[in-house]
């Protein structure tokens, strides 16, 4: 049953009425008391104080739901500042500017007290002074109602090897959450027994009064709303319907996740109350490294080894990548840290753009041998003697010209 929540605000509000259209004639700092430099703290010392005289469930006057709804509305427009700063300017409140009109006082009641205002108190409420020593503790009282609550979005941390994040794979885990209880299927009684209807509401979960001309609709306090009454709550659950439980789910890991990133999953965190919503459940993955291939964004960084002779003479080599060995070309003269890219070997992206790759970049590296055999000694050194003569050659060259540059500085 749908639970009746925000109360004869919700009600008046949606209702064309006039009863909102004072609320922007009448200035929200005169409302609230406050001078129009008051600082945030101010307007929410003010409202505090307000809200405490004139909420509906404590304050039985007529004026008292006008004036309530009237401190709310300032509330709600001047706590946010940019809001403030339109009303400064234009003169306009949050309704006003929201062109909402069905703007609901409750919402800056709640966001106030945070969990206040869940479920309507009934005109039948006790007033007791004592209550007021700790406003909060009197708006949790409202908070026990049968408001729908969205659940609470569960946070895991899932570790996948390298080679399941670029190629996609299925993981299962196991979390604990908070879920229908599974004695009762979330019906709250006891099984075997049913729910029966509220006396005081006669099931309808609201109770209509007249006020002047309109008719004001509250939510049963008795049944809180929901128009049913349990007598034998499930003593699993403690008749609450929900209960915290160990769950599995099996995720879809997509290819091309990154470490670190995110994979939300609608609707599989904790279930929500009294029919509300389920939150959602956030997989924080991270990648163990590979020895091989580094990433950089979808690119795949690989260092490909090759020796002196291939660096010098070129060659063809096979190198590994996520589609098996390719064959690759070596130019002739290949630089230590020279790169090539192979297009399209890289990792696969991530939706919205599944069908595309990065690349996969190979980072030569020019091996040094540090064992000669004799053969290898005697080609070395035959290329040393070699060089010697030709770098002579070439370095006399570059000092003939800083010599004559010397000379001319000399001669001058
Ligand atoms: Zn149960
Ligand atoms: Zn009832």
């Amino acid at each position: 049953m749908q639970a009746f929540t925000k109360h004869i605000f919700r009600r008046i509000a949606l209702a064309p009425s006039p009863f909102f259209a004072f609320s922007s004639k009448k200035d929200l700092y005169e409302l609230l008391g406050v001078p129009r430099n008051a600082s945030q703290n101010d307007i929410k010392k003010a409202y505090y104080g307000l809200a405490k005289k004139y909420h509906p469930d404590a304050n039985p006057s007529k004026d008292a739901k006008e004036k309530f709804a009237e401190i709310n509305n300032a509330y709600e427009t001047l706590s946010d500042e940019n809001k403030r700063r339109v009303y400064d300017q234009v003169g306009m409140t949050g309704d006003e500017q929201q062109q909402a009109g069905a703007q609901d006082p409750f919402a800056a009641y709640s966001s106030f007290f945070r969990q206040g205002a869940r479920g309507g108190r009934a005109q039948d409420f006790e007033f007791d002074e004592s209550i007021f020593g700790d406003f909060a503790s009197f708006f949790n009282m409202g908070a026990e109602g049968e408001r729908t609550l969205k659940g609470a979005d569960i946070h895991v941390q899932l570790e996948v090897s390298f080679m399941d994040s670029v190629q996609g794979s299925q993981q299962t885990i196991q979390f604990e959450k908070v879920g229908t209880c599974t004695t009762c299927n979330g019906t709250k009684c006891k099984p075997g027994t049913a729910p029966g209807r509220c006396t005081n509401c006669g099931g309808r979960g609201s109770i209509n009064y007249r006020q002047g001309s309109m008719t004001i609709q509250m939510a049963c306090s008795k049944c809180r709303g929901t128009g049913i009454s349990i007598q034998n709550p499930c003593t699993s659950c403690k008749g609450m319907g929900i209960q915290k439980q160990s769950t599995t789910e099996t995720l879809n890991i997509p290819k091309g996740i990154a470490d670190g990133q995110n994979l939300r999953i609608t609707g599989k965190g904790n279930v929500g109350e009294n029919g509300g919503k389920s939150g959602d459940l956030i997989v924080k993955v991270s990648v163990k490294p590979d020895p091989y291939y580094k990433r950089d964004g979808y690119d795949l960084i690989t260092n490909t080894y090759i020796s002196i002779a291939q660096a010098v003479l070129g060659d063809t080599i096979k190198v590994k990548t996520l589609n098996g060995d390719k064959q690759v070309s070596i130019k002739p003269g290949c630089q230590d840290g020279e790169k090539m890219r192979l297009s399209g070997l890289g990792i696969n992206k991530l939706a919205p753009n599944q069908n595309q790759k990065g690349d996969q970049v190979l980072n030569f590296k020019i091996q040094i041998p540090t064992k000669l055999s004799d053969k290898q000694r005697e080609i070395f050194q035959e290329l040393a003697k070699l060089e010697k003569t030709q770098s002579q050659d070439h370095v006399s060259q570059q000092q003939d010209g800083v010599f004559d540059k010397v000379k001319n500085v000399f001669h001058k």
